[in-house]
């Protein structure tokens, strides 16, 4: 176990755009430099090395890592991801934003997050079965419900978390749900789950037009990625809000149609073939990056980090940006954008849905008494609406754009939870 302190010369854009955007905030709020410092590192970091046996009897090395950013709030939360890229300075960006987050819509959490490096399309299931539990098993003794609570991620999903609960249960002795979220309904998942991130990012996309006097029906809609995030953003804006999708894409290229792509038909081609990339039906084939140049009233990106960044932040077409990814904008791009007058709805307000839910996940399981997706959904709604309207108000009392806003009540709920608990006396 190890703690390091992040410093500025971080070599991460995301961990460098986060600390960037944290310190622009202790400086609004001209917080104490001490609890600025405490805000600026990680609580506990947790390198591990995870061997598996592979299907072929070979034995493989995957390092690992879990970081808990802050517990000031509550039991630290979020995601665990598997990605060839993963690595400590991004998994420590990551766990503030999930800090941030929280403090942003308001739930009782702090912030982590955790991932492998690895690439899981070269593993089998019980491959990564193996490497799951070995994590888990590794991890175990910094994770808890009430603790540091994990969720999916990039490359996760249910069956990860399923096994990931199993074996924490295993440890303790008894079933106990509450140690993760995003499990499947039948392990004591929320109903309503699976959707919960797409569906804040179609809200935050509505609350967000609405106060630009735009009507999200018939609006032009740009998504990147058309994976657990995107696909629910552009099919609920589309199915229940009327807007027109005319461009998605996935890590093998984008659809484009200037009056609308048909999502029914290409959905039936994703359950089929799984990429975009094959689909041959009314689009036009184009690249990500021209994706994200494309004229539009709303951008959506939600694939991966640092997907706008100084070199096309000039060169986006688009009204609005809902950050459906986490730190899909660099700080350098952020500020062209502004300039440009482009309106940012930031990640951590934009695709806080999945936390919601997470939390409501939570809260069920520690009743063992479940709710109808109804009553997830309105939650939800309640919740998203209200956190974007307080945002907005602080927006516009303090003149700010909407990510300055957000990070500035996030900062301060967390810094007033540290200085009310009193993690220094004097
Ligand atoms: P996912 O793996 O389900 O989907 C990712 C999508 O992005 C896929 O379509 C993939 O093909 C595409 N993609 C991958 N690499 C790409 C590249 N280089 N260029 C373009 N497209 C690429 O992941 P997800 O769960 O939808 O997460 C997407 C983003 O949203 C991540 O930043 C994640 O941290 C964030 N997020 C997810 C959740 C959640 O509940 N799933 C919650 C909050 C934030």
């Amino acid at each position: 176990m190890s703690t390091t302190i992040p410093t500025e010369e971080t070599q991460n854009p995301m961990l460098a755009t986060t600390l960037a955007l944290f310190d622009t905030a202790f400086e609004r709020l001209e917080l104490d430099e001490g609890i600025a410092e405490i805000m600026r590192q990680t609580e506990l970091e947790m390198t591990v090395t995870v061997p598996i046996a592979t299907d072929d009897g070979r034995i493989v090395t995957f390092r690992g890592y879990r970081v808990q950013h802050s517990s000031a709030r509550g039991p630290s939360k979020g995601g665990i991801r598997y990605h060839p890229d993963v690595n400590i300075e991004e998994v420590r960006a990551l766990a503030m934003l999930m800090t941030l987050k929280c403090a942003a819509v308001n739930l009782p959490f702090g912030g982590a997050k955790g991932g492998i490096s690895v690439d899981p399309s070269q593993l089998s299931m019980h491959e990564l079965e193996r490497l799951t539990r070995r994590f888990a098993k590794m991890i175990a003794p910094i994770l808890g419900g009430k603790r540091d609570i994990p969720a999916p991620d990039m490359n996760t999903n249910e069956q990860t978390m399923a096994w990931l609960m199993d074996e924490l249960s295993s440890h303790r002795g008894y079933f106990s749900p509450e140690i993760t979220t995003g499990k499947p309904v039948i392990l004591g998942g929320s109903k309503g789950r699976t959707e919960a991130t797409g569906r804040g990012v179609a809200i935050a996309t509505v609350e967000m037009l609405h106060k630009l006097g735009m009507s999200p029906e018939g609006a032009k809609v740009v998504v990147q990625g058309y994976g657990n995030v995107g696909f629910y953003a552009a099919n609920i804006l589309h199915d229940e809000y009327g807007a027109q999708i005319i461009a998605i894409s996935d890590v093998t290229g984008g659809l484009y149609n200037a009056n609308g792509l048909d999502l029914p038909e290409i959905n039936a081609h994703v359950k089929r073939a799984r990429v975009l990339e094959s689909y041959n039906g009314d689009a036009e084939h184009i690249t990500n990056a021209e994706l994200l140049e494309l004229p539009c009233d709303v951008l959506a990106p939600c694939a991966i980090e640092n997907q706008i960044t100084e070199h096309n932040a000039d060169k986006i077409r688009a009204r609005v940006i809902v950050e459906g990814a986490n730190g899909p904008t660099t700080f350098e791009a952020d500020q062209i954008l502004q300039e440009r007058g482009i309106t940012v709805v930031p990640d951590i307000l934009a695709n806080a849905g999945g936390v919601i839910v997470s939390y409501f996940e939570w809260v069920q399981d520690l009743q063992f008494y479940f709710w109808e997706v109804e009553e997830v959904r309105e939650k939800l709604s309640r919740r998203m609406r209200s956190s974007f309207a307080h945002a907005y108000e602080a927006a516009q009392e303090r003149e700010l754009d909407m990510r300055s806003a957000v990070y500035l009540l996030a900062v301060d709920r967390v810094a007033q939870a540290i200085q009310k608990r009193g993690f220094v006396t004097l």
